[in-house]
């Protein structure tokens, strides 16, 4: 493992990868790992990866596992960039990419962070894991708790589709809705309360309460840098909740230009629902990551970014800035508009988080921040089945007729 160690972002401490920890140990700040970056770049280089099979576990030097025998995986990660043509037309953009994320084995993102807490979770010898999510972490989480043989718990928000609801119990993990309260965030409350109290291991999203399974977002950037044939887009847009996967694919971009693989880092553009944007407020308004509130009455179609608390904020808002970046917030009705664009120009089907990115590039394009000859990849983080009340309300009504020629011609005039 290349792990040279396990840093605490609040009071500075630093801890050995030999130690069985997922907060610091001193102030139960969030830990940040740090690898050994020669020790990396004398296994691994263009060449090398090129020669091995697509996903997640191609990177597996710089991830943070010791070795093959605990490695869960459904074949997560190795998805299509897809050079956006039809898409590129309508929105008069000249060079536009899409990272298909929906073909993951949970339809998310979420497989890649989950395949490396699980694998984690097991070289400590976890029998029980428990999560706090909105869904698609939770879903994720429990697809590989299944594989791996492990208990799952997962505590949800009491308003989460039902489609995602299902998924989870059928994974065979413990499924508890948390009832809303005015104040804090009641999934992560009894979250903590399982790892404190009976010392499940706790695999949120977020990287506050565990450093290992982030890492496995960083190998989206390394994907797109090599399915570009190592040249970096002048902009990367993701859509962000608590900040965990923005985070994730700017580490990965600077440990390649660390490695020498790319010259250049991407400016990253962070995308919020406008219902729950306490990230771009932040960034907006120059807040210290820490100081940043708690976002009153969330409210968004995009269930999957509803983070009322930013958790990552911290690793988010100086990754943005490093990059040369920005974030912005975008309505309901641009990310529904955004879900039917691409699923006419492009066929992806995507949840209305996942196609927040999209909704993103259209505002900062027209607002000018983001021109039009720039090349841009954008991340499409869920599938369009997530959440199929949106997907059914927006499809609005379909016709019925009889196998009748007369009712089909006035179906088609
Ligand atoms: C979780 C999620 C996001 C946001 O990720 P964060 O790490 O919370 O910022 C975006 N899109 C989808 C589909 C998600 O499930």
């Amino acid at each position: 493992m290349f792990v040279k160690e396990l840093e605490c972002l609040k009071c500075g401490e630093t801890f050995s990868p030999s130690e069985q920890i997922y907060v610091c140990k001193e102030c139960g700040g969030k830990l940040v790992i740090s690898y050994d970056y020669d020790g990396i770049s004398e296994k691994i280089n263009r060449e090398e990866l090129e020669k091995r099979p697509d996903g997640v576990w191609k990177y597996r030097e710089l991830l943070p596992i010791s070795g093959p025998k605990n490695i869960v995986t459904l074949g997560e990660g190795g998805t299509p960039l897809i050079k956006a043509e039809n898409l590129s037309k309508v929105l008069r953009i000249d060079d536009l990419w899409l990272k298909d994320e929906t073909r993951n084995p949970t339809s998310s993102f979420k497989d890649r962070p989950m395949s490396v807490g699980v694998s984690k979770a097991l070289e400590f010898g976890a029998e029980t894991v428990c999560t706090a999510s909105s869904g698609n972490a939770a879903t994720a989480l429990a697809a590989y708790s299944a594989k791996g043989g492990i208990d799952c718990y997962a505590f949800v928000p009491e308003d989460v589709p039902e489609a995602k609801l299902a998924q989870l119990a059928l994974h065979g993990a413990n499924v508890v809705r948390a009832a809303h309260q005015e104040k804090g965030d009641p999934s992560y409350e009894l979250m903590k309360m399982g790892f404190k109290n009976f010392g499940w291991h706790p695999i949120p999203s977020g990287g506050a309460f565990n450093p290992y399974q982030p890492e496995g977002n960083k190998t989206m950037s390394y994907e797109i840098c090599e399915q570009m044939n190592w040249e970096t887009p002048d902009w990367y847009l993701v859509p962000v909740g608590a900040g965990t996967l923005l985070s994730g694919n700017a580490k990965g971009f600077f440990e390649l230009e660390e490695l020498g693989l790319i010259d250049e880092i991407p400016r990253i553009g962070g995308i919020q629902a406008e219902g729950c944007a306490p990230l771009v407020k932040g960034f907006k308004e120059g807040t210290d990551p820490y100081d940043i509130p708690t976002w009153e009455g969330p409210n968004t179609v995009a269930g999957g970014l509803i983070d009322p608390y930013p958790w990552d904020a911290d690793t988010a808002l100086p990754a943005i800035k490093k990059s040369g970046g920005t974030a912005e917030s975008v309505s309901d009705e641009d990310i529904l508009s955004a879900l039917e664009l691409l699923a006419r120009t492009e066929g992806i089907f995507a949840e209305p988080s996942g196609a927040a990115g999209l909704a993103g590039l259209i505002k900062l394009v027209e607002n000018g921040e983001i021109d039009r000859s720039e090349k841009a990849v954008i991340s499409v983080t869920g599938g369009g089945l997530k959440d199929q009340k949106t997907a059914v309300e927006l499809a609005g009504e379909i016709p019925t007729i009889k196998p009748n020629l007369e009712e089909l011609k006035k179906l088609v005039d």
